[in-house]
């Protein structure tokens, strides 16, 4: 199928305003589709290159792409600021400049889906040295090929702009409707395999049948279960009777596939299997094949610090000197897969016991500290101990609840020592004055709405070192997607923990909230985009801060 049909798709879609229409247009348009175009279409309709568990990224920066515009379209850089100016996106101002270019590819065989979906395969594979000449070849290769519109959404899809693409909701529906299955089963097998392209093959080819085999499987990271913030201790008793409390280990969240080969997994599908070799070593001699849920921190004697441990995990080189500087404890609470059978739809307190009888505790690996109880005192009791000897706090668990993958709910629950802090993402950043004038130093922060878009809820100028602050000047430059004066607006990926010492109603935050005296507390390198808290919790937090008062 050529590019410029799911174009026409694109724009049908935005033609209209009702939902049912626009699931409408998708659903007969993956139902043109051939078996290969099928997963394509699902990623570029919803703004994706790739599936999520493949962790592939584009990776191309700003300038890179700035400047292969003005290559490919022959405009000076002042034509191009200007027509950036005009529009605010850099999609849209590609599209113009290229409009006036002589038209030369209109000569050439019109693009394929699956021709840009392979540009894009090619530049995600371009890395290491001269890695950005790499990917600029390709990139002046592919919109030399492109017509205004098609350079438009290949623009786009680099940018990562939030705005663009179907919802993913909205898509699961399509689906359903093109291939005439049941909408939840479609959910489920999104949520089992996090891969929209993979699930509407299955849903084509298999149908119903097909798609309630969908299970996990080794070698494929699923998304990891989510837990919401505790009112106080009691609350998991008051909700399920018997609670599960286990220590709240301060680390990076990691999923462990051990099959023929062993594979570790971060939140955001990374491999970091190299990185924690002494872990894949101990669980070389297990003789179970299995999938393990469990958080790597670093220690030695006692839990250490948070940053110590992002250094090790996201070092490229020098893997055996970090490992030494900065030795770890995995720590294992959930078990999802054991030789060859999922256990997620069974209860939490059935795969304990079959943690317990899989995993032997070595030196590095150890079982998560847990108390069964319907006693709130012991409960407490159970919190202070974790608390006294380092940890974080305590994760307060329904004993009978099954395992769902990236869904956050009342079934865990999570109640820290520290004041609650807020996970948010970045998506504007300013030079800041005086000494820090030639830096990128002062941020704003964005948390998620009911319906998943991003709104300002503070900006922070400090809480940072001067080394972090010039490793982001760098970084904040390659995901810049527009320039207004002394601010950059970024692509909405790094993830921050913030600090604050109150929230106050807001009228100037469309969110209705904003944080007073906020400051960041750590760079959240291990969380993804996806995992920020919404406006629901700064809510909670706003109305437990009242009942304080
Ligand atoms: P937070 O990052 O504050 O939202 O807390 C939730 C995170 O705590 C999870 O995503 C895990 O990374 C981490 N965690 C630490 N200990 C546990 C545990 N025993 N069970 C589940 N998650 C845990």
């Amino acid at each position: 199928m050529l590019l410029r049909d799911l174009i026409d798709c694109y724009e049908k879609v935005g033609s209209t305003t009702s939902k049912l229409e626009k699931i409408d247009i998708v659903a007969s348009f993956l139902k043109k589709l051939d078996d290969r175009d099928i997963p394509i279409a699902c990623y570029m309709l919803t703004g994706k290159a790739f599936p999520e568990w493949t962790g592939k990224e584009l990776n191309v920066g700003w300038s890179t792409l700035w400047d292969c515009i003005r290559k490919v379209s022959g405009v000076s850089e002042k034509e191009l600021f200007e027509a950036f100016d005009k529009f605010g996106d850099l999609g849209l101002a590609g599209e113009e400049v290229l409009a006036k270019k002589p038209r030369m590819h209109l000569y050439r065989e019109p693009l394929t889906m699956r021709e840009v979906h392979r540009f894009f395969d090619l530049i995600s594979k371009a890395r290491g040295e001269g890695s950005i000449k790499k990917k600029s070849t390709l990139l002046i290769g592919l919109l030399n090929r492109a017509s205004p519109k098609e350079a438009k959404l290949i623009i786009k899809t680099i940018t990562g702009e939030t705005r663009f693409g179907f919802k993913e909701g909205l898509m699961e529906e399509a689906i359903s409707k093109a291939f005439g299955v049941d909408l939840e089963l479609v959910r489920k097998a999104h949520m089992l395999l996090s891969d929209l392209g993979e699930v509407a093959l299955i849903a084509k080819k298999g149908g119903e049948e097909g798609l309630s085999r969908v299970s996990i499987k080794i070698g494929r990271p699923v998304k990891h279960m989510l837990a919401e913030m505790a009112e106080d201790i009691g609350e998991g008793i008051r909700r399920y009777g018997k609670a599960v409390f286990e220590y709240k280990y301060d680390g990076a969240r990691v999923e462990i596939h051990k099959g023929r080969e062993i594979r570790i997994f971060t939140r955001k599908f990374e491999d970091v299997t190299k990185n924690l070799q002494e872990v894949v070593e101990e669980l070389s001699e297990n003789p179970h094949e299995f999938i393990l849920d469990g958080e790597v921190i670093p220690f030695h004697r006692s839990p250490k610090s948070f940053q110590l441990l992002m250094r090790r995990l996201r070092r490229k080189y020098g893997l055996e000197d970090i490992a030494k500087k900065v030795p770890v404890r995995l720590y294992v609470f959930d078990i999802l897969w054991l030789n060859g059978k999922s256990l997620i739809d069974i209860p939490l307190k059935e795969r304990r016991e079959l943690l317990e009888k899989t995993l032997s505790q070595t030196k590095h690996i150890k079982l998560a500290e847990q108390l069964v109880t319907s006693s709130k005192e012991e409960g407490e009791k159970f919190y202070m101990k974790a608390v006294s000897e380092g940890f974080e706090g305590v994760m307060i668990k329904d004993p009978n609840s099954r395992y769902l993958p990236g869904k956050r709910g009342k079934h865990w629950l999570k109640f820290k020592q520290k004041p609650e802090s807020l996970d948010l993402v970045v998506i504007a950043v300013e030079y800041g004055h005086g000494k820090r004038a030639n830096v990128l130093s002062d941020y704003t922060f964005a948390a998620r709405d009911r319906n998943g878009e991003l709104l300002p809820v503070a900006k922070a100028y400090c809480g940072l070192t001067d080394e972090e602050i010039e490793e982001l000047t760098e970084y904040f430059k390659r995901i810049a997607i527009k320039r207004e004066g002394r601010r950059f607006i970024v692509k909405p990926e790094l993830v921050v923990e913030v600090k604050f010492g109150e929230i106050m109603k807001s009228s100037v935050y469309p969110s209705g909230y904003a944080l007073r005296f906020p400051r960041i507390e750590r760079i959240r390198w291990d969380k993804g985009v996806d995992e920020i808290d919404d406006i629901n919790k700064l809510e909670k937090l706003f109305e437990m801060q009242k009942r304080k008062v």
